[in-house]
């Protein structure tokens, strides 16, 4: 368990002063201590908690006005600006204390109409509670050690033992109005309290100073932890259990398992999409331990530590116990384990759905957290971003939990709030809805390094999948890394650099991809050279070195794939870089030409093979693509000078003398092929052994 430290420091909360001349001193000292909370991670993650300052604001006419600043929902504290704090009417929310209700929706709408600015986000669901107390300052955390104290059988009055006097507590209430309500009674009949502890939630503590809230809150959870460490002392947080084996191969048995659970738990959505998952691994020693201890099934059964938790990581995990070695029986494991999770979900939402006036709409029954026996915890994500935050928040919740249940008794909160919170509109709310095309996919290519790669893997990013860019030269893929995140979400956005002709490299490549990502929906075999000479000149040397980028490195690309598609189960793409000039081949450009032929007639047998698993392969023939200052085509930087000599042209001339070639008079762009391998990747018609070419029209190199 972390160790919360009082960080509080003048010199840099002046810092603070300095940095924002433009606020009130009161406001920046509330950026400060926002910020020291939201850097804990045993007080808040990933958005959690909230904080808060009332002030005197004029507004247009002159008039004082008392405002209420308190977090916008689903910012985040450790990063907290300005623009993530909503200013509230304070007086117009005060009076709805008075009310003996408040629906949700309604309470929305007043948290709505009463912004001083109607472009700020909309407030944290707890805005009340921070709006109904009188201090200045109001901070709120979900502290690992206060859920440790609050999730036990006796927890009200462990947190009195640990706490002592000056704090209230209040049973587990749905954040809104009626927890705001019960806290300004608990705290209006006891007006010496200093903090308020919820169970199975959190705390929050208050202050005429921003030091004093945030003090009184380090010190709260500072008893919290001393007082779990002494009733520690000595006693074993794991038992581990003698009959598992660690598995032979760890990194191996990652990927493995890592692709077999994102297939298990793909499914179609309403609209008839297939959502996939990203994978995030976690194995630290301590997560591998839980998984090999006796206490694993519980970790996994046992609910929730705070409601927050539950859009990212559902209430319940899944645990795996064992990880065999051939992937039929791995498969039929998993398979088992999520189909009776799916049960047991279907059941808790038709159970408490039944009870509610209207019946929400049904989110995915899927599990987000699986714990594996020697391999430590898998999360699952719609998007990377949820995937990361659902690792997280299990991680810490797996290194709880255990402290926990050998404190006393383990309690969270019952199964019926869980479900108001996860069907609850304004949690749903921190969840996007629509998703990008390609959304969910991971996308392998090769030749990422060049133009073409560039092109294909900006293209790709555009429509929401994650790309692996992957080149032999680790300056080029990092070159065109750079340039892809000034553009695109740079979680979505992962390198490897291995070399295409040796098949070993491949395959560890591609076990490393599903581990760090769940697996591959979508190849795209890119990377190329070529060499100009004629057959009576062609050194057999450079012919080979041609064959075995082009081809061999195709076919290694297709064979190290095929286990990956098996293990998902969910189908997928290839899309082989192949030329135009397989159709249409040039004198002096055999090595070339002919190692292109090969790899596009290897993808016309994978297509064969393939479709019985729902992989499509398809091959694009582009011709002549340069590259740009930037970026550069690793082909043309070889054969260009030479075209320019035999046919006295500048670089600029070459490419104009390419344009004037085609039907359509078209330059061809890396994009343009970066479009067709979007396409072929959503699946819009049953197309597979295709070749589209990429050429602005040459009649020679027609597809035939
Ligand atoms: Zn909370």
């Amino acid at each position: 368990m972390g160790a919360v430290r009082n960080l509080f420091n003048k010199e840099e909360a002046q810092e603070f002063l300095t940095k924002y001349p433009s606020l009130s001193e009161a406001l920046a000292l509330r950026l400060y201590t926002s910020r020291l909370i939201g850097k804990d991670p045993s007080l808040v993650l990933h958005g959690g908690g909230n904080t808060s300052v009332k002030l005197k604001i004029k507004n247009i006419l002159g008039e004082e006005r008392d405002v209420l600043y308190v977090k916008g929902s689903g910012a985040d504290l450790a990063a907290l600006g300005p623009e993530g704090l909503v200013g509230l009417e304070l007086q117009e929310l005060q009076k709805l204390k008075s009310l003996e209700g408040l629906s949700d929706e309604e309470m929305e709408n007043q948290l709505k109409i009463h912004k001083v600015h109607f472009r700020s986000p909309d407030p944290s669901v707890e805005a009340l509670f921070h709006a109904f107390l009188p201090h200045r300052y109001v901070d709120h955390t979900h502290a690992q050690s206060i859920l440790i104290l609050t999730n036990q059988k006796h927890g009200k009055e462990l947190v009195a033992e640990a706490l002592g006097p000056g704090i209230g507590v209040l049973p587990y209430l749905r954040s809104g109005f009626p927890l705001a309500k019960a806290a300004i009674e608990l705290y209006e009949n006891n007006p010496q309290l200093e903090a308020i502890v919820l169970m199975n939630h959190g705390i929050f503590t208050f202050g005429d100073e921003a030091r004093l809230s945030y003090e009184n809150m380090i010190r709260f959870v500072q008893k919290a932890e001393s007082y779990i460490e002494k009733r520690l002392q000595g006693k074993p947080l794991w038992h581990p259990r003698a009959d598992l084996y660690p598995s032979l191969d760890i990194a191996l048995s990652t990927a493995r398992i890592s692709s077999v659970i994102r297939g298990a738990c793909a499914y179609q959505d309403p609209g008839g999409t297939l959502r996939r998952f990203y994978t995030e691994v976690r194995s630290t020693p301590e997560m591998v331990e839980a998984s090999r201890s006796k206490e694993a099934p519980d970790l996994c059964r046992s609910g929730a530590l705070t409601p927050d938790h539950i859009i990212w990581t559902k209430n319940r995990a899944v645990y795996i116990e064992s990880v065999p070695g051939d992937d039929e029986s791995l498969r039929s494991l998993v398979k088992q384990e999520v189909d009776s999770y799916i049960k047991d979900y279907d059941r808790y939402f038709e159970t408490h759905s039944a009870t509610r006036g209207t019946k929400p709409e049904k989110l995915d029954s899927y599990p987000r957290i699986f714990l594996v026996a020697g391999i430590g915890l898998v999360a699952l994500g719609l998007t990377r971003r949820a995937a990361r935050i659902a690792a997280d928040i299990a991680e810490r919740s797996f290194q709880a939990k255990p402290c926990a249940m050998a404190m006393g008794d383990y309690l969270p909160m019952d199964e019926s709030h869980a479900f108001d919170m996860e069907y609850w509109g304004l949690q749903q709310k921190k969840l996007a809805k629509t998703a990008p095309l390609l959304q969910g996919q991971v996308a392998v290519v090769t030749g990422g390094g060049g133009a073409i790669g560039l092109g294909i893997a900006d293209r790709l990013l555009a429509a929401g999948a994650l790309v692996v860019i992957c080149d032999i030269e680790k300056t080029r893929v990092e070159k065109v890394r750079s340039i892809l995140t000034r553009k695109h979400d740079e979680s979505l956005i992962e390198q490897m650099v291995f070399d295409v002709t040796d098949y070993p490299s491949v395959e560890k490549a591609f076990s490393e991809i599903s581990g760090r990502v769940g697996g591959i929906d979508l190849l795209v075999p890119n990377a190329g050279i070529a060499h100009v000479a004629k057959i009576e000149d062609l050194d057999p040397i450079k012919f080979r070195q041609v064959i075995d980028v082009n081809l061999m490195g195709t076919f290694h690309m297709l064979k190290a794939s095929v286990p990956i598609f098996k293990r998902q189960a969910t189908g997928g793409n290839i899309v082989v870089v192949s030329s135009k000039n397989v159709f249409d081949p040039g004198a002096a450009f055999g090595a070339y030409s002919a190692s292109k032929a090969g790899a596009h007639q290897i993808g016309k047998i994978a297509a064969l093979e393939l479709a019985e698993i729902g992989v499509r392969v398809n091959m694009v023939n582009p011709d002549a693509i340069f590259g740009d200052e930037e970026v550069s085509s690793k082909l043309w930087d070889l054969v260009g000078p030479d075209r320019m000599k035999a046919r006295g042209l500048d670089a600029e001339g070459l490419k104009e003398y390419y344009r004037q070639r085609n039907l359509l008079k078209a330059r061809v762009l890396a994009e343009h092929v970066g479009n067709v391998v979007v396409f072929f990747a959503s699946n819009q018609t049953p197309t597979t052994g295709a070749t589209f070419p990429v050429d602005g029209g040459i009649p020679a190199a027609f597809p035939r």
